[in-house]
């Protein structure tokens, strides 16, 4: 071919910047399924499926156009095992004037790309992703302007160039309603009889191609973490708009005062699940920004849910990818608070006696998802305060979410949940007790451990754990501006106190250490 396009996971656009000007007589599109992308640590089965399931799909709508394609499957013999090795092959078979692909999600899969292009001699052209609506010289240009990165600045920025939820008052344009940010209305516990009925997700049933994928990772990816058996995503651009329409009719309008809020036995509550389907480009940020904006123009959804719901993905989700490619290749590396622990071997089982913990690990593993706070504040919070390597809690985020693509898993894991970055993403470490836990779900009632206890028998391992990260780091955040509250409180504390919590937190430390027999076992 004249031009080989190479098209991954993530990238399932027939619009892509990587297809203008495709010319089906002399240009061919690649694809491949490859195992290394799906070694153990890597993914899990909920996430391996959606890939390969949405892939075939895409793959599908592209030879009904009559585009040309190569196409490997995972259980093609001959399959080469790595992207790398796979085109490798395919260039040296198909030949090829130039590469094109759309800038990938990955920083790793660019540098790979770039070196078999080298390898072969190929020009690669990497176009940038329109998908998003800021691009990497915007990003660059608001890093140039502003001395520290935060999302509020970057947000209003984005609000007024893209005009959404403007208005016109005295000549001059303002937030529709008068306000940016709607925080204090929002952030609410469920009530005590919880969700009801409404928040049931509408699951999208597997088609022949799904359960053929379902079947393939149950066979050659069984070592994989996870089940299959309620795999409800969709995987086709069909199935992610009803599933929008079907977010904005029924769990927008409280979607701003639940958003923080965790219930046990309903992972979906109020929120989009519509994470896999935006990155894998099923869906632009602006159809659902524009679908959330006409709800509550129409006055289907109040303007604090609405604000609330475009802030995520004109706000954080351009923020982490800006932070993202502006950071790599460092920031894989980042280590700020210069955790080495390692990751509870039942972070993949969910074996725990911690009940929160114990829930949002059981629907990961189950559905691949779980909402923010559950990332945020029990996931991603427990392996902070216990101080583990973030390479290690970063492997597991990127594996067991539906939605993990780097750029986006990276930022929020690295920087926002365990200030490894040393608070370029986040303004402080997001540290506190099982007392927040307690606030914003009812998982602490059947929990044997006591959220107010920092020591004893029953106290909560988040607790003495939080009480022990302010002891440890103490010297370190005694000037920071938006933390010398918390460790002032440190100076109430009796010394024999704090030397309980430091042995107690050591025995949690030493046991989570121990056992590694519950981790995912790699093929033979
Ligand atoms: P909703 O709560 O309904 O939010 C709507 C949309 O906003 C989401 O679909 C998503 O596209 C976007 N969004 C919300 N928060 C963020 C954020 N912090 N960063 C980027 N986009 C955001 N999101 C991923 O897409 N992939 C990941 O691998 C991922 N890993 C995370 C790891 C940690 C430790 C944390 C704290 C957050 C992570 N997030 C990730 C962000 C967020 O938790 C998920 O996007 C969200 O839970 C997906 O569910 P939803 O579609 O129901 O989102
Ligand atoms: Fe989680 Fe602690 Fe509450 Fe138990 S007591 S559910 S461990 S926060």
């Amino acid at each position: 071919p004249r031009n080989l396009v190479a098209v991954l996971g993530d990238q399932l656009d027939p619009d892509a910047a990587a297809f203008d000007a495709f010319d089906p007589a002399c240009d061919r599109v690649w694809m491949a399924e490859v195992t290394d992308e799906s070694a153990p640590y890597r993914s899990s089965k909920q996430r391996s499926t959606l890939f390969l399931s949405a892939m075939r799909h895409f793959a599908a709508e592209l030879t009904a156009r009559g585009w040309p394609l190569s196409y490997t499957r995972l259980d093609d013999e001959g399959n080469a095992g790595s992207l790398h090795a796979q085109l490798d092959a395919d260039l040296t078979r198909l030949g090829a004037t130039q590469l094109i692909v759309t800038q990938p999600g990955e920083w790793r899969v660019l540098a790979m790309l770039q070196n078999v292009a080298a390898q072969h001699g190929v020009p690669l052209e990497v176009r940038a992703d329109r998908h998003f609506m800021v691009s990497d010289a915007d990003f660059a240009r608001h890093l140039a302007a502003h001395k520290s990165l935060r999302l509020e600045t970057f947000y209003r920025e984005q609000r007024k160039r893209f005009g959404v939820l403007m208005e016109e008052a005295n000549g001059a344009a303002r937030p529709v309603g008068g306000r940016w940010n709607f925080d204090t209305d929002n952030r609410h516990p469920l009530p005590p009889d919880g969700p009801g009925l409404l928040t049931q997700r509408q699951p999208t049933p597997p088609d022949a191609i799904t359960r053929e994928a379902m079947a393939l990772v149950n066979t050659r990816l069984a070592h994989l973490p996870g089940s299959l058996d309620a795999f409800a995503w969709p995987v086709t651009r069909e199935a992610a708009l009803k599933a929008l329409d079907v977010f904005i009719e029924a769990r927008l309008p409280s979607f701003g005062r639940y958003q923080d809020a965790m219930w046990p036995d309903d992972p979906w509550l109020y929120h989009a699940h519509l994470s896999a389907a935006l990155n894998l480009k099923l869906l632009s940020p602006r159809e659902v920004i524009g679908a959330a904006e006409r709800a509550y123009h129409s006055g289907r959804a109040p303007l604090a849910s609405v604000e609330g719901f475009i802030r995520q993905i004109l706000g954080w989700r351009e923020y982490v990818r800006g932070v993202y490619w502006s950071q790599m290749p460092a920031y894989a590396d980042a280590n700020a608070l210069e955790a080495g622990a390692a990751l509870p071997s039942w972070y993949w089982s969910g074996d725990t006696e911690l009940a929160c913990l114990k829930d949002v690990i059981a629907q990961t593993l189950k559905h691949g998802y779980a909402n923010h706070i559950q990332r945020l504040m029990v996931a991603g919070l427990y392996a902070l305060l216990l101080g583990v390597d973030p390479r290690q809690i970063h492997a597991w985020f990127l594996a067991v979410y539906v939605d993990a693509v780097e750029w986006v898993e990276l930022p929020n894991v690295i920087g926002m949940s365990q200030y490894a970055d040393g608070g370029r993403m986040a303004s402080k470490p997001y540290a506190a007790t099982g007392k927040y836990i307690q606030r914003m779900s009812p998982y602490c009632a059947s929990c044997r451990y006591k959220p107010e206890q920092k020591t004893g028998e029953r106290a909560c391992p988040f607790t003495t754990l939080y009480w022990d990260f302010l002891l440890r780091h103490q010297q370190r955040f005694a000037k920071h501006p938006r933390m010398a509250l918390q460790i002032r409180q440190l100076d109430r504390l009796p010394d024999d106190e704090k030397q309980q919590i430091r042995r107690q937190a050591q025995t949690l430390r030493d046991k989570e250490n121990g056992d590694d027999t519950l981790a995912p076992r790699r093929p033979e």
